[in-house]
């Protein structure tokens, strides 16, 4: 593992992986043995190990199983089907049984919101789960059956493409864009892309030619094209589409970029969920190498050197920001670096790095094509192009839908067949509640902007319970960096379980706006930021859901220290007044 390497350290995450994949955890004795190999000290291999929910230094089961638990999975009764497996396997939720044959738990979602519910077996995706599957998985398990003679159909990942447009619905013959743009300088590229208004698509909506332009001018030793494909935001499937059935569109923007910006190496961070698309992947890249459109001189145009490799992720939200991608991509734990520097002049190996997502790339692709005109021409003044959505939820056809941007959320939810709709949730927790009173706003940079995530939610749902499954996924995916962050995210969620066991008071409101302002003013990137939108949105839109789980509205809270004091008196058996605070002259306990 370590010569296909290099002995890099900088590829620990995809040396820790294969080592996992073949001792079955990362042993201690593995630890210290690449310690002395990469030249890096064991802190620092922990540190990395310890960060991804995907790592384990400890053994696990043979099968491990991890539910997937987005609110889409809960709705499709994600949590019965855990309890099931558990009772038939005779195993706590969390454990590993005695015999060290399986443990099952829960993770993030797993992007296959739209036919869950889901699981990853050993890292394989299984979807659309129900009594009878977890039934057969079980005596798959118990019987030790290897995971190659499981029914292929557990394993069956649909595209579910409803809705086609410029991305989806046009062919690209690889090496079609390619040729296109190497017939102009690399600069004429920069200037088409700056021309489209193409922004990218991973949420923030960055101008993509500008972003390149900065790039190719700014000084370094090497410049880099990054691939962003660590969708995590639940209720995002689009990317997993895009590189299961587009994949070459991706490449071959990805290979534009390197063209348009001098870079000789891309690299493509697939989220660890997608581990079951790696090797397809490596195939398409190994087809295109073939072809002359990766590798030395492609296309035969003398100079132009590039070629991509694939990063596997290994179970971290965080790292869908691009600097806690790049930390990751250098084999580190994925904190958020300081901004600026920007990646795009201090990126990977602090180098000028572009970082765009799946989709951002694939776009490029049509911008080669037809020229940067064309697809400003499309969609809205400030939004040019299409947008591909992930919709999920209640609807009866759940999938991708591209459109151009301005479409309606009323649109999306005809077309997706939602009855009697309630909410959406747009752009994943860290998007916007939509309550029916505002189903006619568009998806546009100007009004809604969304990374894809689009979760339809009938009258049943209790948005209460939306909101604190998203409060959950907050504490659970805040990397832990910034105290605001790290703590308050967990303080928001015991507020929600507080709420929902009967013991809250409209006091707690106060506290979770309170902590919202800290989270804005002091944490240290966006999740922080916005780990409180999806509470303070269903307070707005859904009072009434919170209303009814108030038992106590007229509670204040104090705290009385004198009271308080009560047991150590009691221990110390000194119970006088000078033992006692004295009240103040308003006759209220200090
Ligand atoms: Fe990590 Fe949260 Fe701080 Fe971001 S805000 S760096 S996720 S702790």
């Amino acid at each position: 593992i370590l010569e296909r390497y290099g002995h890099n350290p900088t590829k620990l995450m995809q040396i820790l992986r294969e080592t996992q994949e073949h001792f079955g955890h990362i042993h201690a004795d593995a630890i210290d043995h690449l310690a002395a190999k990469l030249g890096i000290t064991r802190a620092q291999i922990e540190s990395t190990a310890t960060f991804y929910s995907f790592f384990y230094l400890e053994p696990v089961g043979r099968y491990r199983i991890l539910f997937s638990d987005n609110i889409t999975d809960r709705m499709l009764g994600n949590m019965d089907l855990l309890e099931r497996l558990c009772r038939q396997l005779w195993i706590e939720r969390g454990k590993v049984s005695e015999d060290g044959l399986v443990s099952v738990d829960t993770t993030s979602c797993t992007g296959m919101c739209d036919q869950g519910p889901a699981l990853l077996v050993n890292n394989r995706a299984a979807t659309r789960l129900t009594a009878e599957r977890v039934d057969a998985i079980a005596e798959l398990v118990k019987n030790q059956t290897p995971l190659a003679q499981w029914p292929a159909e557990f394993f069956q990942v649909e595209d579910n493409i409803r809705r086609k447009d410029k991305l989806l619905g046009s062919e690209l013959q690889p090496g079609e864009a390619l040729r296109a743009a190497l017939s102009k300088p690399p600069e004429a590229l920069v200037e088409e892309v700056k021309a489209s208004n193409l922004r990218g698509r991973g949420g923030a909506g960055f101008t993509t030619g500008l972003k390149w332009e900065a790039c190719r001018n700014a000084p370094g030793e090497a410049h880099y094209v990054v691939c962003n494909a660590d969708e995590g935001e639940p209720g995002t499937f689009k990317d997993r589409v895009l590189l299961t059935s587009y994949a070459d569109k991706v490449f071959e923007g990805m290979t534009l970029c390197g063209y348009a910006i001098g870079a000789k190496l891309g690299m493509l961070y697939l989220r660890g969920e997608y581990r079951y698309l790696l090797d397809p992947l490596n195939e398409i890249l190994q087809r295109r190498r073939n072809a002359n459109l990766l590798g030395s001189g492609i296309l035969g145009k003398a100079g132009f050197d590039f070629d991509i490799e694939i990063h596997l992720g290994a179970g971290a939200y965080i790292c869908g920001e691009e600097s806690a991608l790049i930390e990751s991509l250098e084999g580190k734990r994925g904190n958020p670096r300081n901004r600026p520097p920007f990646p795009v002049t201090h990126g990977y190996l602090q180098q000028p790095t572009v970082v765009n997502n799946v989709e951002t790339f694939a776009a490029t692709t049509l911008i080669a094509l037809h020229g940067g005109a064309w697809y400003q021409a499309i969609g809205t003044e400030k939004s040019a192009g299409t947008k591909l959505l992930s919709v999920s939820g209640d609807c009866e056809r759940p999938g991708i839908y591209e459109y151009p941007f301005g479409v309606t959320v009323a649109q999306v939810l005809e077309d997706c067949g939602a009855r009697d709709t309630q909410a959406a949730q747009v752009s994943g927790p860290s998007g916007v509640c939509i309550s029916s009173a505002e189903f006619g706003r568009r998806i546009a940079f100007e009004d809604i902007p969304t990374a894809g995530a689009f979760m339809v939610f009938d009258q049943s749902r209790d948005m209460f319970e939306v909101a604190r499954n998203f409060a959950h996924f907050f504490a659970h995916e805040s990397c832990g960096f910034c105290t605001p962050c790290r703590v308050g995210t967990s303080l928001q969620s015991n507020l929600m379980d507080k709420l929902h066991n009967g013991h809250g008071s409209p006091y707690d409101f106060e506290e979770i706006k309170k902590l919202n302002q800290l989270l804005l003013s002091m944490s240290h990137c966006g999740l922080g930021h916005t780990a409180c939108n999806p509470v303070l949105d269903t307070i707005a839109k859904f009072p009434a859901a919170y209303e009814k789980r108030l038992q106590h509205k007229d509670f204040t809270p104090a705290f009385n220290l004198d009271w308080a004091l009560g047991p150590a008196r009691r221990m110390t058996g000194r119970d006088d007044s000078g033992a006692h605070f004295k009240e103040e002259a308003t006759g209220e306990t200090p």
